[in-house]
């Protein structure tokens, strides 16, 4: 089974630019006792580590190779108060109580993240102005509508943007409605994930690099994890090796499918153009299956984050698609050649849903957090300490779930890509037949 801990793909120069030095961290020599050892060095196990410090436990992060590696320091950067489901979907899966607490806490996920970098002094420009989300077909508009309708009710800053709200804030014709959600922003992923992995030090707990956990066993009460050169004996485990889990626990990685996401990066803009395009500094994303996002970086350079071969590298003609997509988007761009790029892992869940396991007693797992990692791993991580610490005062909001058996992992390629070329052609029809004054052609 292919594992994408084997892909030597480098992080993104382009957000390293702008981030703090990589940690170097010392690989672990010794045997070591704690009360929690912590598999993964990303959002989840650090946000886990962080929280863990603060409420006076003693931690270990244990990291195959260094902070960052997995998809927390790949991430295109969108801070999102919402699930992949919208709120009708949640409260029908999780019954109406478990659901409206998952509901209610992502929506206040990106205040906490933002609220923590600011606590923290992380420098990742952090910019919470909102979230653009277009329509790109009538029921994707009803769809927007009918969440933007929820949340006002709830008294939550989102408005509907009609035509010429949109044109301007989005600085192009192509969408004819779109909703701003100002609850969400983005940031740099690789400068937020190194600087907490800054603080989780500052806190007192100790980060061990190029440090592979090849095993975990029970011993009588305890559990031992072992690595290349030492072991660490713990009262609690967590596995949060998202995309990248191997065969650490079986089991676990076969309760996802890794599938890669794409991300490209153009030359800056000339100032002119810059003004124009998306002129508040926002991120959009539209209703497409299969669309990610775009946005323009504090150093003038366009981001867009789009879908490509799902199991592969990409190449040419993934560029040039990339730049049909921004072209039609926005005309007034100069004719460019994509700078830079990379690509990383998603675990997506069968059922798109971050999930929390206990494995076995004391040996817990986050996981399945499908692209929405920014706010689960953060705020999941946080829960997750609270339950390592029997904190009476705290709710989690995210059920505990048995481990999923994923029986088409063996068949993901073939079958996820066949899948993602049908919801390719749906959303090429749905765009060539939303039919509106001064729309360029289906992207
Ligand atoms: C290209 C891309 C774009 C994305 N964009 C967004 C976005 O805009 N917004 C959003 O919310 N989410 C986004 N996501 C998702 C988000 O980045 C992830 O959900 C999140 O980073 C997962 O964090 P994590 O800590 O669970 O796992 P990871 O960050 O993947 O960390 C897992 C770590 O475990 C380590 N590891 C694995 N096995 C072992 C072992 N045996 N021993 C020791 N260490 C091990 C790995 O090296 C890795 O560093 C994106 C993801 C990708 C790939």
């Amino acid at each position: 089974m292919y594992c994408p801990l084997q892909d030597p793909s480098p992080l993104p120069g382009v957000m390293a630019e702008r981030a703090p030095p990589p940690l170097k961290a010392a690989f672990l020599e010794d045997d070591v006792a704690t009360d929690v050892a912590i598999v993964g060095g990303g959002f989840t196990g650090l946000s886990t580590a962080l929280r863990l410090a603060e409420r006076g436990a003693r931690a270990v992060v244990l990291e195959s190779r260094e902070v960052g590696m997995g998809g927390s320091g790949r991430a295109y950067g969108q801070i999102v108060p919402y699930a992949k489901h919208d709120h009708n979907h949640i409260i029908h899966h999780y019954g109406s109580e478990s659901g409206q607490r998952i509901v209610d806490a992502v929506a206040g996920g990106p205040d906490y993240v933002f609220s923590l970098v600011q606590r923290l002094g992380i420098s990742c420009d952090a910019t919470q102005n909102g979230l653009i989300f277009a329509a790109h077909c009538r029921s994707g508009a009803a769809g927007l509508e009918g969440r933007a309708r929820y949340w006002q009710s709830k008294g939550a800053p989102v408005e509907l943007l009609d035509e010429a709200a949109t044109e301007r804030l989005v600085g192009s014709r192509y969408y004819p409605f779109s909703i701003l959600d100002r609850r969400g922003g983005t940031l740099n992923p690789l400068a937020f994930v190194r600087g907490l992995a800054a603080a989780v030090q500052r806190a007192g707990v100790p980060i061990h690099e190029r440090t592979h956990v090849t095993g975990i066993q029970r011993t009588e009460a305890h559990w031992r994890l072992r690595t290349a050169k030492g072991t660490v004996t713990a009262k609690s485990v967590l596995i949060a090796t998202g995309a990248y889990s191997d065969a650490l626990h079986p089991a676990l990685q076969r309760s996802i499918i890794p599938m890669r996401a794409h991300q490209l990066i153009s030359p800056p803009l000339s100032d002119n153009v810059r003004r124009t395009v998306l002129p508040g500094g926002h991120s959009l994303t539209d209703t497409r299956r299969l669309f990610s996002g775009v946005r323009v970086l504090p150093d003038g350079r366009f981001h867009l984050s789009a879908d490509g071969p799902a199991f592969a590298p990409n190449g040419e003609s993934f560029h040039k698609k990339g730049y049909r997509r921004v072209h039609q988007l926005f005309p007034q761009i100069e004719e460019f050649a994509w700078e830079s790029g990379w690509t990383g892992w998603v675990d997506m869940a069968t059922d798109a849903y971050p999930h929390v396991h206990e494995l076995a007693p004391g040996l817990w797992s986050i996981i399945g957090l499908s692209g929405r990692g920014i706010v689960f791993a953060t705020l999941l991580g946080r829960e997750m300490a609270e339950r390592f610490t029997e904190n009476r005062n705290y709710q989690p909001f995210m059920p505990v779930t048995p481990v999923p058996h994923v029986r088409i992992r063996p068949f993901a390629a073939p079958l996820v890509s066949a899948l993602m070329t049908l919801y390719r052609a749906i959303d090429r029809i749905e765009l060539a037949t939303y039919v509106r004054p001064g729309r360029s052609t289906a992207a």
